[in-house]
């Protein structure tokens, strides 16, 4: 499932210095960012984040409604700039890219969209340059910023991962969908006829959560699901694991239950017909809900889904449900980083003492603990306690936008 291949040329140094700026489109929210750098001794400096929810209409609406909504928030995050960040003398602005949509990439900063997922879908921009729309988007709006790089999510939150730990192998990313990248000796690459990058080490971003295979454990629910889906056929991985389909494959469950027992009495509630009503982060409070009646589990049906005095039996079903469809994903999720350090030969006890560190970034293993904890136990189980002493899963909290301004540094135009 490997279908991108992308090498930064060389190692981002520590030395790059001054300010640079950050756009981050993800799935559900895009941030943008900006960093002071200090070169060697002083790393990144100061640091400001903004976060903008992406309005459902512009997900499925023209490219350019998408794109003029994106350069408008970033232009005002500009004017915001204080006193203490400091553009170097005659310099123009320039930002790094972070575009967490499978690209086919012709240069550092270039790229073409090959599809939309996560419940983008925007014909136009399918084929199309996407830092063309961006630095058209920007002209309009009358910024002054050049783009200089870019990237992936995952290849951001590697770079930016690598930049302060350099034992970092992997980047995985689980948010609003999934992905990973990880570093590769460039000989190891069969696939790879270019130039070979002088450090010898190249990174692959996976694309895996379009990995598919007769052994994924696809139900019914998960069957309807992604035919229904926008893009149908596709991203069956990322069906099973990511933030945007937990909720919703629980919502299904659910309603199956509903119609087959009258889990929730002999009325199937109206609410509960609604594709995505149920999001990931309603399923996660139901499912840390420790108060002995359940209170948050009969809140949210309540608020969410609109039904109404619920009994403790119906509530501790709907608690396992959740636990199923989180510990599930979890364990796909986990079985996807064992293969990568499988791959590098990071799962082999004693072979050699060096950690093995992931960095991950994504809203979902930020915040649902019981995935996480799922997750990190899984990858124990399967690597055995010896040589899971030594491998680490670091939370790369907005690992993917600094790496894209740490990136953007690196191939500034006036290097
Ligand atoms: P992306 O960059 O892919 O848009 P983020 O990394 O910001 O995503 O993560 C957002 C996703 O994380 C949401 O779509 C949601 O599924 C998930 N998420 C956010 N908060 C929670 C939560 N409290 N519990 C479970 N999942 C959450
Ligand atoms: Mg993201």
């Amino acid at each position: 499932f490997l279908k991108v291949y992308w090498s930064y040329g060389g190692h981002i140094g520590r030395q790059e210095k001054g300010l640079f700026y950050a756009l981050d489109l993800g799935g559900t929210n895009f941030r943008v960012l900006r960093v002071q750098l200090g070169g060697k001794e002083g790393r990144v400096v100061k640091q400001e984040c903004d976060e903008i929810s992406i309005p459902a209409h512009l997900m499925t609406g023209t490219s350019q409604e998408l794109f003029d909504f994106i350069a408008a928030a970033l232009a005002k995050f500009v004017a915001s700039e204080g006193e203490d960040f400091h553009l170097l003398e005659g310099r123009q602005r320039e930002l790094g890219f972070t575009f967490s949509f499978p690209v086919k990439q012709s240069s550092i900063a270039s790229g073409t969209l090959i599809k939309w997922t996560k419940g983008f879908s925007i014909d136009e921009t399918v084929g199309a340059d996407v830092v063309a729309e961006l630095s058209s988007a920007l002209d309009r709006q009358g910024l002054d910023m050049k783009v200089t790089a870019l990237v992936n999510d995952t290849i951001g939150t590697l770079a930016g991962g690598r930049y302060d730990d350099n034992d970092v192998v992997a980047a995985v990313i689980l948010g609003t969908g999934t992905n990973a990248a990880y570093v590769e000796r460039a000989n190891a690459i069969p696939k790879w006829h270019g130039l070979l990058p002088k450090s010898g080490d190249m990174v692959i971003n996976m694309e895996w959560g379009n990995f598919r295979s007769s052994h994924l454990p696809l139900t019914e629910f998960d069957q309807a699901l992604d035919a229904e889906s926008l893009n149908p056929g596709e991203q069956i991985y990322e069906k099973l694991i990511s933030g945007m389909y937990l909720g919703e494959i629980v919502r299904r469950v659910l309603l199956k239950m509903t119609e087959e027992a009258s889990l929730f009495g002999d009325d199937i509630p109206p609410k509960l017909k609604i594709p995505f009503i149920l999001r990931t982060p309603h399923m996660s409070m139901m499912h840390h809900d420790t108060s002995p009646d359940l209170r948050t589990v009969g809140a949210k049906l309540k608020d969410v889904l609109g039904i109404q005095g619920t009994s403790l039996k119906t509530r501790r079903l709907v608690v396992d449900v959740c636990d199923i469809v989180a510990k599930r994903g979890a364990r796909l999720a986990a079985a996807g980083i064992h293969g990568v350090l499988k791959k590098l030969g990071r799962d082999i006890p004693g072979s050699d003492k060096h950690r093995t560190v992931i960095a991950m970034d994504g809203g979902l293993y930020e915040h649902y603990t019981i995935f996480s904890e799922t997750l990190e136990n899984t990858l124990r189980e399967m690597l055995g306690e010896e040589v899971s002493s030594s491998v680490v899963i670091k939370l790369a909290n907005d690992g993917s936008g600094i790496g894209a301004a740490l990136l953007a540094a690196a191939h500034s135009q006036y290097l």
